[in-house]
C-alpha cells in the first residue's frame, strides 16, 4: 500500500470530485432550524498526517456548526478534569439507539449509556461545569479548541446555539429526566446552556483535522511534542469514537470505514487513523441515522485507497 502524502494528495483529489458530482446527498438536518440554511451541495475534507503534512479538498476552509463532535473534545476536558470518575456519570457501551433517545435512560436509572449520546454529552457538560460559572465553563472548552487547532480565531455561532435552545425541547427532557435520578449537579438550564453553545462550535474541516491531531498520535500534538493526553487515554477515546461515535450507525460505520470516528448533524464527522493521520469531512446531507451521508463515504473511499483501515487494509 502507498503511503506517500503524494499518493494521499491524488485520493484526496479524486475523493472531492467524486462527491462534487454526486446527487445522493441526503437530508440536511432541521430541528434545529438555523442548521436548515446550509448549502447541501457543499462538501469538505482535511487530512494530517502524523509527519504534520496537510492535504485538503472541496470546501475544507468553510466553517460549519460542529455539533456533537464537540464531545470528542468535552470528554477530553472532563477526563482530565476528573479522571475515571467520570464513569460513574456516564457509561462506555454504544447505544444502539438514536441520539436523542431517551427509552435507556429509564431502564438505567437516569444513566447514559455514553458520552456521545446527547443525555451523555450533557452529563459530561455537567461534570466540566461544576464548580464554574456557566461562560467561564464554555471559556475553557473553547480556549481547549483554540489552543488545539492553533486558531483564535475559532468561534461558537451565536444565531445556531440560540436557535436550538429555543427548540431543544428533547434534550431539556433528557437533562430533567437525568437531574431527577441527581446525576446532573448543576441548574438545568445551566448545563443545557454550556452544551448548546458548545456545539454550536463553528469549525472547518482543516481547523477541525488540526484540533484532533493528539488523538493519531498517541495523545501529543505533532507539531510542538505538547502531550495533550497520556497514550492510553487517546486510544481509550478512540475506542469509545469507534463503538459510540456514530449513535446506531456506529456498527454500520464501522464495518465500512473501520476507524474511529465522530459525527456532528451539522453533517461534519472527525475520523482517526492510529499513527497515521486526523481527517475530518462535512457534506450536510444526513442519513437516517443522523450522520453525514457523503461525509461516510468519502471516508470509506479514503480507508479503503489509503489501506487505513484498523481492521487491515
Ligand atoms: N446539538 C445537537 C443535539 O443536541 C447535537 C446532535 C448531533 O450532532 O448529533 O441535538
Amino acid at each position: 500500500m502507498n503511503h506517500s502524502p503524494a499518493h494521499l494528495e491524488t485520493v484526496v483529489r479524486e475523493i472531492a470530485a467524486e462527491m462534487a458530482v454526486r446527487t445522493d446527498r441526503g437530508k440536511v438536518a432541521s430541528y434545529i432550524p438555523e442548521l436548515a440554511n446550509v448549502d447541501i451541495d457543499a462538501f469538505g475534507i482535511a487530512v494530517i498526517d502524523t509527519d504534520g503534512n496537510v492535504v485538503t479538498g472541496g470546501d475544507s476552509d468553510v466553517q460549519f456548526s460542529i455539533q456533537s463532535i464537540s464531545k470528542v473534545f468535552t470528554l477530553t476536558i472532563a477526563l482530565g478534569m476528573v479522571g475515571d470518575h467520570l464513569w460513574q456519570h456516564v457509561g462506555r457501551e454504544p447505544s444502539g439507539s438514536p441520539f436523542n433517545s431517551i427509552v435507556q435512560l429509564e431502564r438505567e436509572e437516569g444513566v447514559p449509556r455514553n458520552p456521545f449520546i446527547n443525555a451523555g454529552a450533557i452529563a459530561v457538560t455537567d461534570v466540566i461545569l461544576s464548580g464554574h460559572e456557566p461562560r467561564v465553563a464554555l471559556g475553557e472548552i473553547l480556549r481547549f479548541m483554540r489552543f488545539l487547532a492553533q486558531d483564535q480565531s475559532i468561534k461558537i455561532d451565536e444565531k445556531v446555539a440560540a436557535s436550538e435552545q429555543r427548540t431543544g425541547f428533547r434534550n431539556a427532557a433528557l437533562a430533567n429526566y437525568m437531574k431527577s435520578f441527581s446525576v446532573l449537579q448543576n441548574p438545568v438550564e445551566y448545563t443545557l446552556g454550556v452544551y448548546f453553545h458548545h456545539c454550536a462550535i463553528a469549525m472547518s474541516c482543516r481547523q477541525l483535522a488540526m484540533a484532533a491531531r493528539f488523538l493519531a498520535n498517541k495523545g501529543r500534538d505533532p507539531s510542538t511534542g505538547f502531550q495533550v493526553v497520556q497514550a492510553e487515554r487517546a486510544r481509550r477515546i478512540n475506542a469509545i469514537m469507534l463503538t459510540c461515535g456514530h449513535y446506531d450507525g456506529s456498527g454500520e460505520f464501522a464495518y465500512r470505514v473501520g476507524l474511529p470516528g465522530k459525527s456532528g448533524v451539522g453533517g461534519g464527522i472527525l475520523a482517526i487513523a492510529p499513527g497515521k493521520a486526523s481527517i475530518a469531512v462535512w457534506s450536510p446531507g444526513l442519513d437516517d441515522s443522523g450522520n453525514s451521508h457523503l461525509g461516510r463515504i468519502a471516508l470509506e473511499t479514503l480507508a479503503k485507497r489509503m489501506g487505513w483501515s484498523i481492521f487491515g487494509a
